[in-house]
């Protein structure tokens, strides 16, 4: 499972969550506040 980044909108914490791909651009809760963080684009520059 891949590792997604996500940052909180509120205190801006970042924390990762391993996850399903599918469940990638859904929300995830902050574990300092509980609100909802939204995901962290990372830089895989990769061509393809
Ligand atoms: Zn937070």
């Amino acid at each position: 499972m891949p590792i997604y980044q996500y940052v909180c909108t509120a205190c801006q914490a970042e924390f990762e969550l391993r996850r399903p791909r599918i469940d990638a651009t859904k929300k995830a809760p902050c574990p300092e506040c509980g609100t909802a963080g939204k995901r962290r684009v990372t830089e895989f520059s990769r061509k393809k």
